[in-house]
């Protein structure tokens, strides 16, 4: 027999917070939301959600409550009023912040007597719902698992442990990796640009060999971890050779040298310390804090 989908407030209704919201209410979920421009509710009210009054209302209206806003403060100002409607519900916090953020919230939460998971949105707001798309959550692993099958209407769970501020420490390190992908990505689609290449058919070339970039880390992971880093497929030294190729190319077009010019500056960081012959895993050494002795 199919259960009946769990009500959930969402608090917030910015492009996140409505696409959650739609989400929710398409998994069939009676949805409370609020808003502090509340003419932004329409399109949700037509879809089914009801707009409570205040945001204690909306708190009141379900033991699952989502908010999604600017940030931490706003999270705070618009809870201030609301704080006798906290006890007994879960909050799952769905604004962007920092890990520390994650555990003054998870404090402030308990102290007024409601359970708290941190979470972050591994997508914008049309990939919201999605299978493959992540959403990152950490706290209580209890609290989660009470939660999961509703939390997966917004994408594919993912519970990174107890400690409520590694969603958002595993948040800005994806987004790291992201923009540093976008930006190399970018780079490589202006070079063949200068010689009348396009993206459009830069990029496909360029995913296959992310593939075997995917290799690659798998591969250097381990040697992270070990802090061992045999240089037996490519040393830091045979990149840095390779990269000058990069600058060279890239300057003799006139395009900007930035990027290349900074990783070629950490891997020869990596190599002044003595790693030139290691593999590129070893810039960690330079990248990473000092290692306590
Ligand atoms: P947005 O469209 O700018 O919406 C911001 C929301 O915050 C609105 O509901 C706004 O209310 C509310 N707000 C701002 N200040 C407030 C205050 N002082 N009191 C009460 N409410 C306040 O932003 P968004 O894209 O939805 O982003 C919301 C959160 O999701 C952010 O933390 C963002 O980092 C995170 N996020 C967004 C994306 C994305 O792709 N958009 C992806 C991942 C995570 P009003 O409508 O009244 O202005």
């Amino acid at each position: 027999m199919m259960s009946v989908p769990p009500p959930v407030t969402v608090l917030g209704l910015g492009n996140m917070g409505t696409a959650l919201a739609t989400a929710l209410l398409g998994r069939g979920h009676r949805v409370t939301v609020w808003n502090r421009s509340p003419q932004k509710a329409a399109p949700l009210i037509e879809l089914g959600a009801r707009l409570a009054a205040t945001p204690g209302d909306a708190v009141a209206a379900s033991e699952l409550v989502i908010p999604c806003v600017l940030d931490y403060e706003a999270l705070y100002q618009l809870l201030a009023g609301a704080t006798d409607s906290l006890a007994g519900r879960t909050v799952v916090n769905l604004t962007s912040g920092s890990p520390e953020q994650a555990h003054e919230a998870l404090a402030w939460f308990r102290s007024h007597g409601a359970d708290y998971l941190d979470g972050a949105i591994m997508t914008t707001p049309p990939g919201v719902g999605l299978d493959e798309v992540m959403l990152l959550y950490s706290g209580p692993r209890e609290v989660f698992d009470g939660h999961r099958a509703t939390l997966a209407a917004l994408g594919d769970p993912l519970h990174l442990g107890a400690d409520p501020g590694l969603a958002s420490l595993y948040d800005v390190a994806l987004l790291g990796l992201m923009w540093a992908t976008m930006t190399g990505w970018l780079h490589g689609a202006a070079l063949l640009g200068t010689e009348k290449g396009t993206a459009t058919t830069f990029t496909p070339v360029a995913i296959r060999w992310l593939g075997t970039v995917n290799g690659f880390l798998t591969r250097y992971a381990g040697q992270v971890d070990a802090g061992r880093y045999p240089g037996d497929d490519a040393t830091v030294d045979v990149q840095i050779a390779a990269i000058d190729h990069l600058l060279h190319a890239a300057a003799t077009r006139g395009l900007d040298t930035t990027l290349p010019e900074l990783l070629k500056s950490t891997m020869e960081r990596a190599s002044a310390a003595g790693h030139g012959s290691d593999s590129f895993a070893s810039v960690i050494e330079v990248l990473a804090a000092p290692k306590a002795t």
